[in-house]
């Protein structure tokens, strides 16, 4: 299940409740930017790190090794679930794979994110992309190499020499103290310890012994370092190949692909954005839609549905199902413009623009659907939706290529619509 725009679709709602029917939820990408807003029965609960999965005591919550994990991020999370009651030390598993975010990535990406001269990319500023820096450059630590003392203190010795010279030279940065840092990791390792595994081979064991997983995106498709809007992307694979090489799964272990996607279209930080509105439209579905960032409280820019963006992820994430959400946000508007296609220079465009350039020059088309001007919110089921509501899904179900299978119309729960040929399919999954 994955983010089919630029992230924040009502994912984390969406995995707490179809994780009822799954036995594992494990995470692939990113890090503790991801803030997944889950409400059950009126509480608010924020998770950033840990799978959503997690607020079902039958769900183990796995962190797979494509995610970048804070030692101290992940602790404090884990306290606060554990003050909620929630039996962190059984439910949740980490895996001795995944990389480690350290206090230098951190300083790293603060002070380059505000140099002069350098491109704003809106990152949270938590070390993430430094940290995946250190991946792919081969110089990262490891879940497995942190709970080593020795290795620990060798990799921070020698990390801090290089990072703090490089973070002065540049940015004029106070250096970090690599002994206080070991002191502080190498506690954090203690806590940690008990939480990690081999989760490749728990997932592949759990599979073979008949159990059901769901890999839970985080981001969207847009935000994908290979397939989103670059570079005013994140630093992982938020795509559907992200789950594979995230976790240690094999594709054909996968059965379908899930993307959520809001009825309209919302985006953080810097970056091309088709169909943004600027006008008093956008404002209305900001308030009406409360998109403030999770984590950040960051206002997101907002803009109607974009088809040509939706085909454009359907095709990339291989969607079966979609999940729209937030269906309610447009509940009072009298008439929806939908995008259909784009157009450069008056000519119709056909494939994604790979570049900035190419996609800011994009000029959307639009159609206009009529709105519907009552209330979403208590609908059960698909035909307690007004006649216009239906009307908007099955053109966007229609135009996308993907079959809807749930609808949301409220933050909780109970505020959820499942199509019989979904819960259908779902259960197949699970036989
Ligand atoms: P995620 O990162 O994809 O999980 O998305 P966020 O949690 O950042 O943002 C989704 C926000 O929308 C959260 O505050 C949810 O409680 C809320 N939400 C989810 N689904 C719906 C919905 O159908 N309608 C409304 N009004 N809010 C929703």
């Amino acid at each position: 299940m994955l983010g089919a725009q630029w992230g924040d679709e009502g994912k984390g709602k969406i995995v707490d409740v179809l994780s009822g029917a799954f036995d594992v939820v494990a995470r692939y990408a990113g890090g503790h930017n991801a803030g997944h807003t889950v409400i059950i029965g009126g509480q608010k609960f924020i998770l950033q790190l840990v799978p959503c999965g997690v607020l079902r005591p039958d769900c183990l919550a796995v962190i797979g090794n494509g995610v970048v994990l804070d030692p101290m991020a992940f602790l404090k999370e884990i306290g606060k679930l554990r003050e909620l009651g929630v039996d962190v030390d059984r439910q949740i598993k980490v895996s001795n794979r995944a990389q480690v975010i350290l206090e230098y990535h951190r300083m790293i990406e603060l002070a380059a994110e505000s140099a002069p001269g350098r491109k704003k990319i809106g990152t949270t500023s938590r070390g993430i992309g430094p940290a995946y820096e250190d991946k792919m450059a081969r110089n990262g630590l490891r879940v497995v190499d942190l709970l080593n003392e020795d290795l620990l203190k060798t990799h921070i010795e020698n990390a801090c020499r290089e990072k703090n010279t490089v973070a002065q030279a540049l940015f004029g940065t106070h250096p970090l103290d690599p002994a206080r840092m070991y002191e502080e990791y190498a506690r954090a390792a203690e806590q940690l310890r008990p939480f990690v595994t081999d989760t490749a081979e728990l997932l592949n064991q759990a599979i073979a012994a008949g159990k059901s997983v769901m890999f839970e995106g985080a981001q969207g498709t847009m935000l994908d370092i290979d397939h989103g809007t670059y570079p005013f992307v994140t630093s992982s694979s938020a795509t559907a190949g992200g789950a594979i090489t995230g976790t240690g799964v094999g594709p054909t272990r996968v059965g379908t692909v899930i993307g959520v996607t809001k009825a309209y279209v919302t985006r953080v930080g810097e970056g091309p954005f088709p169909t943004e509105v600027h006008d008093r439209a956008g404002e209305v579905l900001r308030e009406r839609g409360q998109e403030f960032g999770a984590v950040t409280g960051r206002p997101r820019r907002c803009g109607w549905l974009d088809l040509p963006l939706l085909r454009y992820s359907n095709m990339i994430n291989g969607t079966e199902w979609l999940v729209v959400t937030k269906l309610d946000v447009l509940d009072e508007l009298p008439v929806i413009p939908v995008c259909t296609g784009y157009a450069i220079d008056g000519k119709p465009v056909d494939t994604m623009p790979a570049d900035v350039r190419g996609l800011e020059l994009l000029r959307p088309m639009y159609t206009e659907l009529k709105g519907w001007r009552s209330s979403t919110e208590k609908a059960q089921r698909y035909e307690d939706l007004p006649e216009e509501a239906r009307e908007y899904l099955s053109f966007l179900e229609r135009e996308s290529g993907a079959k809807i299978g749930m609808i949301s119309t409220g933050p909780d729960r109970e505020q959820t619509i499942t199509l019989p040929a979904f819960e259908a399919a779902l259960r197949a999954l699970h036989a």
